[in-house]
């Protein structure tokens, strides 16, 4: 059996590219944050998450430019040896202090995050809890780790303490979730959660990609619900808010001290790039220094899950500014994707494998730098689009 036989058989994208209906990898020409331009086409963007609109923002473009003229354009090591610049150092102090934790490291992505820490942390006869919408990199760390992995019905406590009473008393335990869920835009009950998973003997990770810059005045999920002292481990990433690419975990010292010299996505991989350390270092400034943004992004989020439900559209569990379309076909996902496409808005389609059949979304998200008149002509190229898929 040759093993690139898979490859061969796999038809399906190259029938949709055949069909016009291809929506992965488009190129962009231009990219301005709100609006950029696909194919010659401008378009509003409702697929990113730059959720304050600081990828474009001066200060954070100049702090990259600085950082380049200053270290070059590459650390070309890891962490662990030749890679370490004293602004990681800066960042990762900052960080802490910003999610009130007392250390906090960096890695060059987010998924590096996620696969070093649960790796290291879940070792051999322990377990991880994962509920079943978590993020494909608590996932594949999960799955990197040599302990056992369960999973627990989507933010269905019933179902975590089921799962929890089943596990050996004296094992350990890692309850590992998001805080603001990428898909549905809804989040962990972690106040439910903390006590749960203390009375099983957890400690508990939180991913918070999509809530940092966004919910609990900026400080993410944790904050939001007021207990971030019960949260022992949070993550987030670079790559959304922050307008850069990296990632972060922070906690107590003695836990970040381990993680440090035992992650192996962090020991063997170089360290974050100059320019996008100086970014995201940059940008948690900027969210301190213009809280306006956090306020706006916020707002948005809330009117167009308001506008969106008036119009008819399901939008699930959404409480954020990520708002999903519920659709439930794939095909029929697609073509709406296509028909706004078509007419000037950026969505990102969200099909099976990447949702169970019947749950097929368009995801649609916000950034605090849209306009009123932007959002506007979102809503009205939705409302036409959906008239006429016989969505609403
Ligand atoms: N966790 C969540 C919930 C995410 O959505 C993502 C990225 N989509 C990641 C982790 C990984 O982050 P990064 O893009 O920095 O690798």
């Amino acid at each position: 059996m040759d093993i690139f036989g898979k490859c061969h058989e796999f038809t399906a994208a190259k029938v949709a590219m055949e069909l016009g209906i291809y929506p992965y990898f488009i190129p962009m020409s231009e990219n301005e944050g709100t609006e950029a331009v696909f194919q010659g086409r401008r378009l509003i963007m409702c697929g990113s998450n730059n959720y304050l609109g600081l990828t474009t923002h001066p200060k954070i473009r100049q702090a990259a430019i600085d950082a380049i003229h200053r270290f070059g354009t590459s650390c070309t090591g890891s962490r662990f040896l030749n890679g370490t610049l004293e602004i990681h150092h800066q960042l990762e102090h900052e960080l802490a202090d910003y999610v009130g934790k007392q250390a906090a490291l960096i890695f060059s992505t987010g998924m590096q995050v996620n696969l070093g820490v649960i790796s290291s942390v879940v070792g051999r006869g322990d377990f991880v809890i994962l509920d079943k919408d978590d993020h494909a990199s608590i996932v594949d760390g999960a799955k990197l780790s040599y302990g056992e992995c369960k999973r627990f019905r989507h933010n269905d406590m019933a179902d975590l303490e089921r799962v929890l009473s089943k596990l050996p008393e004296e094992k350990g335990k890692l309850i590992a979730v998001d805080g603001l869920y990428s898909m549905g835009g809804d989040i962990a009950p972690l106040r439910e959660i903390v006590p749960i998973g203390r009375k099983y003997g957890a400690r508990l990770m939180v991913d918070d990609a999509h809530a940092m810059g966004v919910l609990g005045g900026g400080r993410g999920t944790s904050a939001h619900l007021n207990i971030t002292d019960k949260v022992d481990l949070i993550m987030s990433t670079f790559s959304k808010s922050f307008a850069s690419l990296g990632g972060f975990i922070a906690g107590d010292e003695p836990i970040i001290h381990y993680i440090k010299h035992h992650a192996r996505s962090v020991i063997f991989s170089a360290s974050i790039p100059p320019a996008n350390t100086a970014a995201a270092l940059a940008a948690l400034h900027v969210m301190q220094e213009e809280p306006e943004r956090i306020q706006r992004i916020n707002a948005i989020g809330d009117k167009m899950r308001y506008e969106y439900q008036r119009l008819g559209f399901n939008i699930g569990p959404s409480v954020s500014p990520i708002i999903p379309i519920l659709i439930g076909d794939d095909l029929r996902t697609i073509l709406v994707w296509k028909e706004l496409f078509d007419n000037g808005v950026f969505v990102n389609p969200v099909l099976t494998p990447a949702v169970p059949d019947g749950q097929q979304l368009l995801r649609t998200s916000y950034m605090a730098t849209h306009t009123d008149q932007q959002l506007e002509r979102v809503l009205e190229i939705f409302e036409q689009v959906g008239k006429k898929a016989a969505l609403i």
